[in-house]
């Protein structure tokens, strides 16, 4: 998912908690590399004003699988980062992080 501070949703508004530090089942090691490449691509076409942006939608890819689905999601008027009354204002503010 591309997010454009102030125009688009963020993590936030999809998931109330940070996500693990360390993935509880492992990680397969080349999805990062895969994600890292769709990221990179995002990116190139923000910056040159191409093609459509992953804005409001949520990319996600199974590995095991190689099966890879695109879900609408829209921004959460109530989200604590990016909401009307946000209570997230820096890093400290979140309660998920230790300070
Ligand atoms: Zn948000």
């Amino acid at each position: 998912m591309t997010v454009l501070p102030g125009k688009s949703a963020c993590y936030r508004c999809l998931f109330h908690r940070p996500p693990p530090s360390t993935p509880v089942q492992g990680l397969l090691g080349v999805v990062p590399g895969v994600i890292g490449t769709i990221q990179a691509a995002e990116a190139i076409k923000y910056l040159v004003h191409v093609g459509e942006l992953l804005t409001d939608r949520l990319f996600t890819f199974d590995a095991l699988l190689i099966a890879s689905h695109i879900v609408q999601v829209k921004r959460n008027k109530q989200c604590p980062l990016c909401g009307e009354h946000p209570l997230i204002k820096q890093v400290e503010d979140n309660p998920f992080m230790g300070s």
